[in-house]
C-alpha cells in the first residue's frame, strides 16, 4: 500500500485558523515535510502535535521531492506546509505535487487559509473574475514591463508583494495606469491586520502605514472610463468600446455587475454608443 500525500494549508497569523481536519493529519501522518521547521514547530506545539518535521524549501524541492515520493511508495503518509497559508501558491509545493502524481500515489488538498482568498472575500467584488499574479517582479525595470503586459486586463488584479517593495509597486502602477481602484490588505489575521481600498494616490499618500514591515496583498481594480467618473454609463461604454478589448455584450454584462443596473437598460445604450463608432 502507498501512502497519501497531504497538501494542508496552515494559518497566514492567527494560529486559531487551522481546521480541525488539518490538526488531525498533522497529528496522524509519519512525517511534515514544511518550509521552514523552525516555524512550523511553534504551530504544532500549540496543537500538541509531536509529527516529526523535515525541511521541504524552495532551493530543495526536486531533490526532497523524489525522497519524498520513495517514502510514499513505501506505504508512509505525508503532509506538506508552508511557513503560511496554502502550500503551491507563491510556496514550495508543486514539484513534490507532480512527482507523487506522476508515481500514482494519492494527492489530498486539505484547504483552509490563504493571504489570496483572505483579501478576496474582503474586496467586495461584484462579478467572481478577477486574476491572481503571484509576486511582481522584484526589479523595477521587469516590474513596469510586466505591468505594460497586464494594462488590457479588464479583472481587478491581485497580487502579493514584500513590504520593502509595496510602494515602489503602487508608484509604478500609478505611473501606467493612473489612479485606479485599489486595496491593500496588510498583516490578516494578526493583530495589527490593516485594510484600505480607494485609490492608487491616496493609498500611497495618506490611508495606510507603507512601513517597511508587514506583509502585503495588493488588488488594483482596472480603469474605467478616465475622467468620466465611475458612474457615466455612456463614459464607460465608450471606454470600452475604445478599448477594443471586449464586445458589446461583454461589456454590458461586466457594467450591469459593477453598477448594479439592469442589462437591458444599458444594452439599448451601448446600441447606440457603438452606431456612434460607425457613423464617425
Ligand atoms: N501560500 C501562501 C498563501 O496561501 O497565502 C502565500 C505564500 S507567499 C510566499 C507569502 C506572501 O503572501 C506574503 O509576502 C504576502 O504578500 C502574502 N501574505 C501572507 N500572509 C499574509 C497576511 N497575513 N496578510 C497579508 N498578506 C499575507
Amino acid at each position: 500500500m502507498t501512502g497519501t500525500l497531504y497538501i494542508v494549508a496552515t494559518p497566514i497569523g492567527n494560529l486559531e485558523d487551522l481546521t480541525f481536519r488539518a490538526a488531525r493529519i498533522l497529528a496522524e501522518v509519519n512525517v511534515i515535510a514544511a518550509e521552514d521547521t523552525r516555524h512550523s514547530r511553534n504551530l504544532l506545539r500549540h496543537y500538541g502535535i509531536s509529527t516529526p518535521l523535515i525541511s521541504y524549501y524552495r532551493e530543495r524541492e526536486n531533490s526532497r521531492a523524489k525522497e519524498l515520493v520513495a517514502r510514499l511508495l513505501a506505504g508512509e503518509s505525508i503532509a506538506i506546509v508552508s511557513d503560511a497559508g496554502t502550500p503551491g501558491i507563491a510556496d514550495p509545493g508543486a514539484a513534490l505535487v507532480r512527482k507523487a502524481r506522476a508515481a500514482g500515489i494519492a494527492v489530498v488538498p486539505i484547504p483552509g487559509a490563504s493571504a489570496l482568498t483572505a483579501a478576496v472575500s474582503v474586496a467586495g467584488f461584484t462579478s467572481s473574475e478577477f486574476l491572481f499574479l503571484g509576486f511582481p517582479p522584484a526589479k523595477s525595470g521587469s516590474r513596469r514591463k510586466w505591468l505594460e503586459t497586464l494594462t488590457i486586463y479588464p479583472w481587478p488584479l491581485v497580487m502579493y508583494e514584500s513590504p520593502r517593495r509595496v510602494a515602489d509597486l503602487l508608484t509604478d502602477m500609478l505611473k501606467l495606469w493612473g489612479d485606479r481602484p485599489a486595496m491593500l490588505a496588510r498583516e490578516l489575521t494578526k493583530t495589527f491586520e490593516e485594510t484600505a481600498q480607494s485609490t492608487l494616490s491616496s493609498l500611497l499618500g495618506h490611508d495606510i502605514t507603507l512601513a517597511q514591515r508587514g506583509e502585503y496583498v495588493v488588488i488594483v481594480w482596472p480603469m474605467v472610463a478616465p475622467d468620466k467618473g465611475g458612474d457615466d454609463v455612456d463614459g464607460l461604454l465608450r471606454w470600452y468600446r475604445d478599448q477594443g478589448e471586449v464586445s458589446l455584450k461583454d461589456a454590458c454584462h461586466r457594467l450591469a455587475a459593477d453598477l448594479n443596473l439592469p442589462r437591458t437598460e444599458i444594452y439599448q445604450r451601448a446600441l447606440t454608443i457603438w452606431r456612434e463608432k460607425d457613423d464617425l
